[in-house]
């Protein structure tokens, strides 16, 4: 069935929001672009809290941490609790303290931001990173496999480096390390084009290795399943928001929600949300959030 793109008209509107108790919210491209909140995102927001409904903010960007989101949803005008915010630094670090259990004596060698870091040492996880800079003659002799790195764990850096992949990739020719990216997208939006994503950190270590990373961001359900580890919620009464078709709309879908909503003003376009043959189709669409508002 193609998408319903929804009209202002209130009953229409109504009869949509009350088929769902919790609203999973993307956050770039949804909520804001970059920096700049879209119109009267606050408003909607405000909006649905009023009718009752519980709120999921769940981005893939993991260079920040939730703490780091929550003031940044606050700044913008959108009161959050810390719980409401599902980033995948978060789901990462759950993942590997509460799903892998990582054992106390295990570290896990990191190549991302200061997000990721963040949230593992709130979940009481050992970390170890490596500054970058040029590869050295001691460093070859030096970097090998190492028992005590039980997991790699792969997302944005923007000062990704030889040095820091060569490190990675002497640890995952262990078969024991366990090998985990944040999210897997090819690319992220800013700045009005799209650059290098998480996805582009991980793929040479997947090349070297011929390993593929469990990834912890949408549309994989290992996130749905970190979520669900810490929020108990029906998923038949969920809606995932999103402006991604290959990444919100996927992940709604095939974890099984209630329902999925596109909105136009991110990385996906009307064309390919109606596009015949498509294989990812959210129930209904919208040009904007604020259009919810009527
Ligand atoms: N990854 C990075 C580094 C980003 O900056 C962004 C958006 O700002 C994303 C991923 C996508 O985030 P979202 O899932 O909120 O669209
Ligand atoms: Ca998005």
């Amino acid at each position: 069935m193609p998408p319903q793109k929804l009209s202002g008209k209130p009953e229409e509107l109504a009869a949509f929001i009350d088929k769902f108790d919790i609203f999973l919210f993307d956050c770039d491209g949804v909520l804001w672009q970059g920096a700049s909140l879209l119109p009267r995102t606050a408003e909607t927001i405000a909006h649905l809290r009023s009718l009752g409904k519980q709120l999921l903010f769940v981005t893939n960007n993991s260079t920040k941490s939730r703490t780091t989101y929550q003031a940044k949803l606050q700044g913008l005008g959108i009161p959050c609790g810390i719980n409401e915010i599902f980033c995948s630094a978060y789901s990462s670090a759950i993942y590997i303290s509460r799903v892998l259990r990582l054992q106390r004596d295990k570290r896990v060698y990191v190549i991302g931001e200061s997000g990721i870091k963040e949230e593992l040492a709130t979940e009481g996880v050992a970390y170890i990173s490596d500054d970058g800079g040029d590869i050295t003659p001691e460093d070859y002799d030096s970097f090998g496999p190492d028992e005590d790195v039980g997991v790699v764990l792969c997302g944005l850096d923007h000062a990704i480096s030889y040095r820091k992949l060569a490190r990675a990739y002497q640890y995952l020719r262990n078969p024991g390390t366990v090998f985990l990216a944040t999210n897997i997208d090819s690319t992220f939006p800013t700045h009005g084009k799209l650059f290098p994503g998480a996805g582009a950190m991980s793929a040479p270590l997947t090349y070297m290795t011929g390993r593929t990373p469990v990834s912890l961001g949408k549309p994989s359900q290992a996130m749905m399943d970190a979520i669900e580890g810490v929020l108990e919620f029906d998923r038949k009464r969920a809606c995932m928001v999103g402006d991604r078709l290959d990444t919100d709309i996927r992940f709604g879908i095939e974890g099984g929600l209630g329902g999925t909503l596109a909105v136009l003003t991110g990385v996906s376009t009307e064309e390919e949300i109606l596009e015949e043959g498509a294989t990812v189709v959210p129930d209904a669409y919208l040009d904007r959030l604020c259009d919810i508002l009527g």
